[in-house]
């Protein structure tokens, strides 16, 4: 592998202008299969052309913020699983985890391929070498479509930017950056550990290699407006990120969160607030921006609140009616 492969496609694509927003509701359906915004299973059809399924696997990693070098703690919502409570079982190895998550697919799976997902923890908190023995087998797995690393901004520099660079001239690589929030009062409630500008830092490092990006925001954090969550989707949709996963919020057993919430309950969105807010934030992003989920799924049996969010079919069903009921879609109110 050489530096060549880091001027891959991907960088041609920044090149691109941006798409052009639909111009009604029944347009956005026919753009996006039929859905009103661009989301993932649409972006998987248009880039695979079969039906590809994340694989969650755990790389065995741990992260800054709980082994002591920032915190013990962890974020304030994060669940022992390290945001990863899907993942396979920690300590097995890639080929053993992406087996168990194909068994667990097997009756809804009907594609050949997969994206291995390194969700739990921070998955480039280790030296480059280690990196590299880490994801190899991934990208070496003949069923593994891509491959998507959930990590902190401020786990990441030039050095291993450059790694992921070279491994995406091999097979797509996403990284997914967890943002949650622009603001910052918010960010040191949760207990973040980073600001906004090391987000940027590591932002521009990964668009300067041409890497797809992902970031991930929670709608409902306590005490943030609905138009502080709008205007972190707003501040995004200026950059040059190619997806987002807005996710609600959840208080999940033996957080801070859960703590803090028992001791002084804060408002949990309803339904009909988290559609409304969700609704706000899609019509602001970009029409090529994709929506890798509008809701979260979080583990049932750790779940406190919001608890209408463990229906997850009626809550997609609701979502969607919403949209239609108020015909509009994403990037309706883009500014581009
Ligand atoms: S950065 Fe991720 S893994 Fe680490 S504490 Fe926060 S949510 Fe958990």
């Amino acid at each position: 592998m050489t530096d060549k492969l880091e001027n891959t496609s991907a960088n041609n694509k920044r090149e691109n202008p941006r798409s052009p927003v639909p111009h009604s509701y029944s347009k956005a359906l026919s753009l996006w299969g039929g859905r009103p915004y661009y989301g993932f299973n649409a972006f998987v059809q248009n880039t695979f052309h079969e039906k590809v399924y994340k694989i969650a696997v755990d790389g065995g990693f741990t992260c800054p913020n709980r082994d002591g070098t920032l915190g013990y703690r962890g974020c304030i919502f994060c669940s022992q699983g390290g945001s990863g409570d899907f993942a396979a079982r920690r300590g097995q190895d890639f080929n053993a985890q992406l087996e168990e998550g194909r068994h667990l697919l097997k009756n809804k799976h009907t594609g050949s391929r997969y994206i291995a997902y390194f969700q739990a923890y921070t998955n480039t908190y280790a030296p480059v070498p280690v990196l590299e023995k880490i994801f190899s087998p991934a990208l070496a797995h003949p069923q593994v479509a891509a491959i998507s690393i959930a990590t902190r901004p401020d786990c990441l520099d030039e050095e291993k930017v450059r790694l992921l660079s070279r491994l995406s001239g091999i097979k797509p690589v996403w990284v997914e950056l967890g943002l949650q929030t622009i603001h910052e009062d918010t960010a040191a409630y949760i207990r973040r550990g980073y600001d906004l500008s090391c987000f940027h830092k590591a932002l521009a490092l990964l668009q300067k290699y041409g890497l797809d990006v992902v970031v991930h925001t929670i709608l409902g954090l306590p005490g943030e407006t609905f138009d502080q969550m709008e205007e972190t989707a707003r501040y995004l949709s200026a950059l040059n990120i190619q997806g987002i996963k807005p996710q609600l919020l959840h208080v999940l057993k033996g957080t801070d969160l859960a703590a803090d919430y028992s001791r002084r309950p804060f408002h949990i969105l309803t339904l009909e607030e988290y559609t409304h807010i969700l609704i706000r934030c899609l019509e602001v992003l970009p029409p090529d921006m994709v929506i890798h989920r509008i809701t979260g799924d979080g583990p049932k049996s750790l779940l406190i609140q919001p608890l209408w969010s463990g229906h997850k079919k009626y809550v997609m069903n609701y979502i969607h009616k919403a949209l239609k009921d108020r015909q509009t879609w994403q990037g309706r109110r883009f500014e581009g």
